[in-house]
């Protein structure tokens, strides 16, 4: 994993209340080891993120939103911007899953706009990406990562392109329990690294990539070993505050 950091995010999607949340996040907390070395957040869903922000604060946990508007404000019923984020405590946003891709029409056109306004706030987002298993099976993984990652990032300076997070996560290795092969896994987050780096050299070097899809406290050390994975995006596994701690002290180097 070179010298970058590690991070590890839990993503919860529609899943704890506050009240739920808030006892979470005291066993995750008894639970989580010393980890000078690795990056810990909660992706919680948006009425839960400030009771989430308000016990983490002061023990180095992180709170993360599950998606936000690219306006600063406006008729845009439903949604809810930046600076909602930020009064909340929050310190990072995950943009493009594939799930608001999938069943809300979320685009790489409405990404490209999203991920600098969320770093123009002061907002660390975790851009997702991935391909199907017929991409994968027709030859296409690359293809689709490519115009991905370069929409994504295409209004981004190259100044702070290292400072996006981008997540590789394999649609059909989503909440399927078919966790990518380490070669698979290997091979297409040093290609997002490859193309990171062909917009600067600099950035290529820095950009943490995760890897999310079906990662357990059981094969977390694995996926978490390889030299360009940075960290993982965790969903179902992290719904448990032990299951999520242990992966998140898999990513710390002994
Ligand atoms: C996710 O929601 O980003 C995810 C990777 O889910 P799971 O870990 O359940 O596959």
């Amino acid at each position: 994993m070179a010298d970058r950091r590690a991070l590890v995010a839990g993503n919860w999607k529609m899943h704890k209340t506050a009240a739920e949340a808030r006892a979470y996040v005291a066993e995750l907390l008894a639970a989580l080891p010393a980890r000078a070395d690795v990056d810990v957040a909660l992706c919680a869903p948006f009425t839960a993120l400030g009771a989430v922000a308000q016990a983490a604060v002061g023990h180095g946990l992180a709170v993360y939103a599950q998606n936000m508007h690219e306006q600063a404000a406006g008729a845009f019923t439903g949604e809810i911007s930046a600076a909602m984020l930020l009064e909340l405590g929050v310190a990072g946003v995950v943009l493009g899953h594939s799930e608001r891709r999938t069943h809300f029409g979320e685009t790489d056109r409405a990404l490209a706009q999203k991920v600098p306004a969320a770093l123009a706030a002061g907002l660390a987002p975790i851009l997702c990406v991935g391909e199907t298993e017929e991409e994968r099976i027709a030859g296409d993984t690359e293809r689709k990562l490519r115009h991905q990652v370069q929409e994504g990032l295409e209004h981004v300076p190259r100044s702070r392109l290292g400072e996006v997070a981008i997540a590789y996560e394999p649609i059909w290795a989503i909440g399927t329990g078919r966790v990518a092969s380490p070669e698979q896994a290997q091979e297409a987050v040093s290609f997002i690294r490859a193309l990171v780096a062909a917009a600067s050299a600099a950035a290529g070097r820095v950009v943490r990539v995760l890897y999310g899809g079906s990662v357990t406290p059981e094969n977390a050390a694995e996926l978490l070993a390889l030299p360009d994975v940075d960290g993982a995006l965790v969903g179902g596994a992290s719904l448990d505050p032990g299951s999520f701690a242990a992966i998140a002290a898999a990513a710390s180097t002994p």
